[in-house]
């Protein structure tokens, strides 16, 4: 073996994630979690595409993470709720990195509310958005990857499926879909040497959970600080999740470090699912 120095001039580091050079698709990531991943993977080695609605958002943080890791990083403007512009996506990114090794599947959050506040039309939003963008990213990358002989898929989606989130009708039961979807590619695709894991994160300290608390204080008459107050002493470790816990995880997972885990959906979320799995 040899002789390597990790932190603190330790011998013998165990674990090196084995990304440099791969090619990752990273989708809404010029913001918040799905930045974060972008980020650490580009951290790692690898050569990332980013992509989200809006241009200024996204060409700062493309400019931001190649700044900060001197990888290369592609900024490719796309609303996930349609399917050519996702299609165009796949596209631009076999062109710019020359295939697909790594999928990082993320998106914008359905509203909150509870069931009787949405019509079909919220529904189908929330199916297009949160549902049918991983259905189309997973099976536009597969076809990458079998080019390229093997590949991992993160889904990322929420606690809300481990544990359904009061309020939030929509998260809590269209992603359910899509661990349904990502097990059963687990099955299909492993033999190929593909593997697809599902990544829940917990409450995280972004925009989004600043507007989530916002919506639960109006609809209850209450505080900020009271809903704040409240999320955090559900957390056992009472703290919310910084994007970078989140991104770890999901670098573990995308590299070789975790060529062996496939199927699993874990959640990283300072213990505050109460079940056993
Ligand atoms: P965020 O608001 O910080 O970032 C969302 C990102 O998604 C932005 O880059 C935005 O531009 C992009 N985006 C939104 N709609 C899009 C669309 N139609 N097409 C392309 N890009 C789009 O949010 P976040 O907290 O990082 O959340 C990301 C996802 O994780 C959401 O689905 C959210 O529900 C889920 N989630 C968040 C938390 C949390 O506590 N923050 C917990 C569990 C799950």
């Amino acid at each position: 073996m040899p002789d390597r120095r990790g932190p603190a001039g330790r011998k013998g580091v165990s674990m090196e994630l084995g990304l440099g050079n791969k090619r990752a698709l990273v989708t809404a990531s010029s913001k918040g979690i799905g930045r974060a991943c972008a980020l650490e993977l580009a951290r790692e080695g690898a050569d990332v595409v980013i992509c989200a609605r809006g241009v200024e958002t996204l060409e700062r943080a493309r400019d931001e993470i190649a700044g900060e890791t001197g990888g290369k990083v592609v900024a490719v403007q796309c609303d996930l709720t349609f399917g050519s512009q996702i299609e165009e996506l796949l596209e631009r990114t076999d062109t710019e990195l020359g295939g697909l090794d790594v999928l990082v599947t993320n998106a914008g959050g359905p509203p909150s509310g509870h069931f009787m506040d949405f019509d079909d039309e919220a529904w189908m939003k929330a199916v297009s958005l949160n549902l049918m963008s991983v259905v189309r990213l997973n099976r536009l990358a597969v076809a990458l990857m079998r080019r390229a002989g093997s590949g991992s898929i993160v889904n990322l989606t929420s606690i809300s499926v481990k544990e359904p989130i009061r309020g939030l009708v929509l998260s809590n039961s269209i992603r359910a879909g899509v661990v349904g979807l990502s097990k059963t590619l687990a099955n299909e695709l492993g033999p190929e040497g593909i593997r697809v894991n599902v990544v829940c994160p917990g409450y995280t300290a972004t925009g989004r959970m600043t507007d989530l608390m916002t919506a639960r204080a109006e609809r209850e008459n209450r505080s900020y600080e009271e809903i704040a107050a409240g999320f955090y002493e559900s957390v056992p470790l009472g703290r919310f999740a910084e994007p970078v816990d989140i991104a770890r995880m999901v670098a573990f997972l995308s590299s070789e470090a975790a060529g062996y885990v496939n199927g699993v959906t874990v959640q990283v979320d300072g213990g505050a699912v109460r079940g056993l799995l």
